[in-house]
């Protein structure tokens, strides 16, 4: 009873509901996003060659507020890292926002990440073909969510991954992708982060970069397939563009810096 009550208020929520409920920045902090984000966005667009980037802007561990800054703006694509905080986010903002789950990615957490959060967009992490099957389990029903895997390009120890000499792991986890079994979800690109070294090196190449554009083009080739590639941070996300990156993660520079991440 309770339960039919709560479910049709819910779906009189977009109609209802103005954009003054949700959690509203200062007019001083909005104005201060619009212009580090505007910033950011015409260096994309000042980088980018014919094929349109993507600006993800990354608010882990900002608040609900920030997020409205930009979304009155008109931004949709935000990025977070946290489980729990990308649900609590989801529910409290308004439903049309695109939301990247960029954060390390534990089995234990697929099932949350899949069932409760309707507007998830995308999840860039995924390193493991049991994660995929997990994550396709848990959305059975719902919008299909985009997948990126992410490469361990630099083979750094402590980085989450796929690692570049066990090709056959990565071929595992497209042929599910790509098989009729896994109708929820739907393989989007490649995903890495750049190690410190390469990004703040003298080179103009990035060699993290050059290795996931390698990838790219051998996946594309063996199975047809035009891949996305999500690579750039606030650090070294023109680079990232020079290199093929359609879709960027930035920040720091939008939001400025973040609060040390205590219990995560
Ligand atoms: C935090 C984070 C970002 C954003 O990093 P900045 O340096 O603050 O721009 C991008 N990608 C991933 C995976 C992150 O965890």
């Amino acid at each position: 009873m309770l339960r039919s009550r709560l479910r049709s208020l819910s779906t009189l929520k977009p109609f209802t509901r103005s954009v003054m409920s949700f959690p509203q920045p200062t007019a001083e902090r909005q104005s201060e996003l619009i212009e580090n984000y505007e910033a950011i966005l015409a260096q994309v667009n000042a980088s980018q060659g014919s094929k349109q980037v993507r600006l993800v802007a990354v608010s882990k561990l900002k608040p609900a507020s920030d997020i409205m800054a930009l979304y009155n703006h008109g931004v949709r694509h935000f990025g977070e890292n946290y489980v729990q905080e990308l649900i609590a986010k989801s529910q409290e903002l308004p439903k049309d926002i695109k939301w990247h789950f960029i954060g390390s990615l534990q089995t234990g957490k697929c099932k949350d990440l899949g069932k409760d959060i309707e507007s998830l967009y995308a999840v860039e992490t995924v390193d493991a073909l049991k994660k995929c099957k997990k994550l396709n389990t848990a959305r059975q029903g719902g919008a299909p969510i985009n997948v990126y895997l992410q490469v361990n390009t630099s083979s750094e120890e402590q980085k989450a991954g796929y690692r570049l000499d066990n090709l056959e792991e990565i071929y595992e986890t497209v042929a599910f992708l790509l098989s009729e079994e896994c109708s929820s979800l739907n393989l989007e690109g490649l995903m890495t982060i750049g190690s410190f070294a390469e990004s703040t090196g003298e080179g103009e190449i990035n060699r993290d970069f050059a290795q996931l554009t390698e990838l790219k083009a051998t996946l594309d080739k063996k199975y047809g397939l035009d891949l996305l590639l999500s690579m750039g941070m606030s650090n070294d996300f023109v680079t990232a563009i020079g290199q093929g990156s359609t879709s960027v993660r930035v920040g720091s520079s939008i939001f400025g810096s973040r609060p040390p991440n205590n219990g995560h």
